[in-house]
């Protein structure tokens, strides 16, 4: 055993054994589940406790940017210890956050001034949609008329935005969510465009097709939507959308010009717009924001996961001046927004945040990062070779591979194979930890990884893949 592994064998079992015993892991079938401890990290790797190194090619859930243990972030955290590690944001504020705040009003899309902070994604996107919802029942424009009746929010098929009830009465993964039907609102639901028509997947996965079992175009699912607007415009409170890249569908890649579009169409019908950029926001696609690739800026963004490049929770919601003032008034009326998180506005997250935002600038990444995005494209041509691997979606440095039974007909897998979650696990003994949605392998690695650490990323990736599938067809 390495002579960094401190533990001892004896409560490396009792480890084990308490790891089953007593943790509820998230998204995870606890009857099947076998424990790996992960001891430390470096850089873009993991280490298990026995001491065994994985490239981190899941950026642990999607939020790592710089890698794990970057001098500067660690640094920035014990900076902040030494003063105070956390107050709260209730009526009262403190250097570092506002701060952040600011420098967040000043990377983000023009028009978005305002910051509210929560713990986790998923919060960010419940106050979202209360904000949305609040700000039409204030707005001074509103007719009276009106004034009630917009509660009605508008999402693309197969969409996350997190898993707290209001998130998921926004999302449309159904697989997880289905179940909870009866305690969630209906959002009006559109076709993601771009997906192939089919039944709708099984529960635990296979590819994607579109539940409705239309394929909409691009064209298709405006025109819907702009059918929607007519009618019902002034019961509709937001339409809120992940830009570019649905991520937890499957990663989900919209044809070029959607977004853009789908912006002018709720311009000029006075619907908002929530963009949820908790996945593809802080560099995942190549620019610091996903909205930046179509000139677009949401009235509401939704930011988390990377922005405190994976190492502490926090989310930001941000708004327009123009939503904002409709939430102003004297204490009487009863127009602030009365909602909010114990952790909002962190200050340990809120400092590290900020120098990962300095990190951006200082190392170049996304100067660094189109180098990277096109070694990531080029190295996936192997993977599409494979016999069993499908359709490959790719946006900036993220990317899902679809697991098939039959190339040609893009037949899929038996969900009860598990083939996704086969070739992760696979994978695992070629040095990489890799996460699947369905038979989706999924990867996602630190935006500091290097191309020949990308290259070791793949190759463990299609041995993770050949191993379970087998190298010739059917
Ligand atoms: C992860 C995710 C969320 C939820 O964030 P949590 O921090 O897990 O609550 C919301 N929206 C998108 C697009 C995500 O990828």
């Amino acid at each position: 055993m390495p002579a960094h592994a401190a533990i001892s064998h004896l409560s490396l079992e009792h480890l084990h054994a308490w790891d089953q015993e007593h943790v509820w892991h998230a998204f995870t079938q606890m009857a099947e589940y076998e424990p790996l401890l992960i001891e430390r990290g470096d850089g873009i790797f993991l280490f298990d406790t026995a001491g065994n190194r994985y490239i981190d090619g899941s950026a642990s859930m999607w939020c790592n940017v710089h890698g794990h243990r970057h001098p500067r972030l660690d640094a920035a955290v014990t900076t902040q210890l030494g003063k105070v590690a956390h107050t709260t944001n209730l009526g009262l504020s403190n250097p570092t956050t506002i701060e952040l705040a600011r420098r967040l009003v000043e990377v983000s899309p023009p028009g978005l001034e305002k910051v509210f902070f929560s713990g986790d994604g998923s919060s960010a996107v419940e106050a979202a949609l209360k904000i949305a919802f609040q700000y039409h029942l204030q707005a001074d424009d509103n007719k009276p008329e009106n004034i009630t009746k917009r509660t009605t929010f508008v999402a693309l098929g197969e969409a996350y935005h997190g898993d707290t009830l209001g998130a998921i009465g926004v999302g449309g993964v159904d697989r997880f969510t289905a179940m909870f039907g009866p305690l969630t609102f209906d959002a009006i639901r559109v076709p993601t465009p771009g997906l192939p028509a089919g039944p709708p997947p099984p529960s635990d996965g296979g590819p994607r097709t579109d539940p409705s079992g239309q394929a909409a175009t691009a064209s298709e699912t405006l025109s819907r939507l702009e059918q929607l607007f007519v009618a019902q415009s002034d019961s509709i409170a937001a339409v809120i959308m992940e830009p570019l890249v649905q991520a937890a569908g499957g990663i989900l890649v919209h044809p070029p010009g959607f977004l853009r579009a789908v912006r002018d169409l709720t311009s000029r019908y006075g619907i908002l717009l929530i963009l949820d950029e908790i996945a593809v926001g802080f560099g995942r696609t190549g620019r610091m924001f996903a909205c930046e690739h179509e000139d677009v800026c949401p009235d509401i963004l939704c930011l988390g996961k990377g922005l405190t490049a994976g190492y502490l929770p926090m989310a930001a919601t941000l708004t327009t001046d123009t939503i904002w003032r409709a939430f102003l008034g004297s204490h009487a009326d009863g127009r602030a927004f009365y909602h909010g998180h114990t952790f909002g506005g962190n200050q340990l997250a809120a400092a590290v945040a900020l120098e990962s935002l300095r990190l951006f600038e200082d190392e170049e990444l996304l100067e660094r990062l189109p180098g990277v995005i096109s070694h990531l494209e080029r190295q996936l041509q192997q993977l599409a070779d494979l016999p069993h691997v499908g359709d490959i979606r790719q946006c900036g440095l993220m990317a899902g591979i679809d697991l098939v039974t039959t190339k040609e007909t893009a037949e899929p897998y038996p969900w009860e194979e598990r083939m996704g979650a086969r070739a992760c696990l696979a994978a695992r003994s070629h040095g990489a930890l890799l996460r699947q949605l369905g038979d989706t392998v999924v990867i996602m690695p630190p935006l500091s990884i290097s191309v020949d650490e990308l290259d070791m990323l793949i190759a463990a990736t299609a041995a993770g893949i050949t191993s379970v599938t087998g190298l010739s067809g059917p």
